[in-house]
C-alpha cells in the first residue's frame, strides 16, 4: 500500500507530465516551474466566455481627467516586424515625449544593443509583448488568422518567458502585458493578472499595425480624449507612423496635452 507521501509524489509527477517546464530559463526553472504549476492549476478547468480586445480586466485608459495621453508603441519581431522606427524614436528623444514601450522577445533578439539603449532612457518604460506574439487565449481561439497560446501552460509561457527575458536585461519586472494581435479571453487576461501585470489595451488605434498613412496616423491621434492610450508601432520604419505622430504633436500639444507613460497613472 503507498503511503501518503508516495500517493502524493505519483499523482504530483503524473500532474507535472501534462506540460513541459523546460523551455523557460535556466537558473530560474525551478521557480518557474514551481509557479507556472501553480497558476495551471488554479486556473484549470475554467472555460472563458469573451474572445477580443476588450474583454473583462483589460484596461483601456488612464484613470483621470487630466489632459494627459499615454503613447503605447509596440515592437512585435515578427518576420518581417523586426525593424526599428530610428526617426520616430529620436523624435520622442528630442522632444521629450515618453512612452511605454511594448517590445516581443524576437525584437531583442533582433535587436539587443537597441534595446539596452532604450531601456536605459529614463523616457521610456519597457513592457511586455509577448514571446512569440501569439493572440493571449487559454483555448487556441484564433484571430486575423494567427492561433493563440493553446493552453494555461502555453500562455504562462508565452508572458513569462519574454518577462523573465526583459528582467535579466533590465533588472526591471515589467508592469504591462499586452498580447500580440491584443486579443485576449478574460481567463487569459486572469492568468496576466495573477502573473503580476495589469493588461494594457487602448482607447485609439493609431496606425493600424503601421498600415495608416501619415494623414490617417495624425487624425486617429486627434480624435484622443484626455487619459486616451494610443497603439501605435515602433517597428515599421518602412511605415508613417513617425510622420503621423510628428503631424499630431503639436496639435495636441496647442490643445493642451501633455504624455505620459502608463505608470504614472491608475488603468481603469
Ligand atoms: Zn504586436
Amino acid at each position: 500500500m503507498k503511503t501518503g507521501l508516495a500517493a502524493g509524489l505519483a499523482a504530483c509527477l503524473i500532474f507535472w507530465g501534462t506540460f513541459s517546464c523546460s523551455a523557460a530559463a535556466g537558473d530560474t526553472d525551478e521557480a518557474y516551474c514551481a509557479l507556472k504549476g501553480k497558476i495551471v492549476g488554479e486556473f484549470s478547468g475554467t472555460t472563458p466566455k469573451e474572445w477580443g480586445e476588450t474583454v473583462t480586466g483589460v484596461r483601456t485608459e488612464l484613470a483621470t481627467n487630466d489632459i494627459v495621453i499615454a503613447l503605447t508603441f509596440d515592437a512585435c519581431g515578427s518576420m518581417n516586424g523586426k525593424g526599428f522606427d530610428q526617426k520616430l524614436i529620436s523624435y520622442l528623444e528630442r522632444e521629450n515625449i515618453p512612452a511605454t514601450l511594448f517590445i516581443n522577445a524576437r525584437w531583442i533578439d533582433a535587436n539587443r544593443e537597441l534595446f539596452l539603449r532604450l531601456a536605459a532612457n529614463p523616457l521610456f518604460e519597457i513592457a511586455n509583448h509577448g514571446t512569440h506574439h501569439k493572440p493571449a487565449s487559454v483555448n487556441g481561439n484564433r484571430v486575423y488568422g494567427m492561433t493563440g497560446t493553446r493552453s494555461i501552460a502555453e500562455l504562462v509561457d508565452e508572458i513569462e518567458i519574454n518577462s523573465i527575458k526583459i528582467q535579466r536585461l533590465t533588472g526591471k519586472k515589467p508592469e504591462y502585458y499586452r498580447s500580440g494581435t491584443a486579443f485576449y479571453d478574460e481567463v487569459a487576461v486572469s492568468v496576466a493578472n495573477r502573473l503580476g501585470y495589469e493588461v494594457a489595451g487602448f482607447t485609439v488605434l493609431g496606425d493600424a499595425g503601421a498600415t495608416y498613412t501619415g494623414d490617417q496616423v495624425k487624425e486617429a491621434l486627434l480624435k484622443a480624449e484626455p487619459g486616451a492610450i494610443v497603439i501605435l508601432h515602433m517597428n515599421h520604419p518602412e511605415g508613417q507612423t513617425a510622420a503621423g505622430v510628428m503631424k499630431a504633436v503639436p496639435e495636441l500639444r496647442k490643445r493642451g496635452f501633455t504624455f505620459v507613460k502608463l505608470s504614472e497613472y491608475e488603468l481603469r
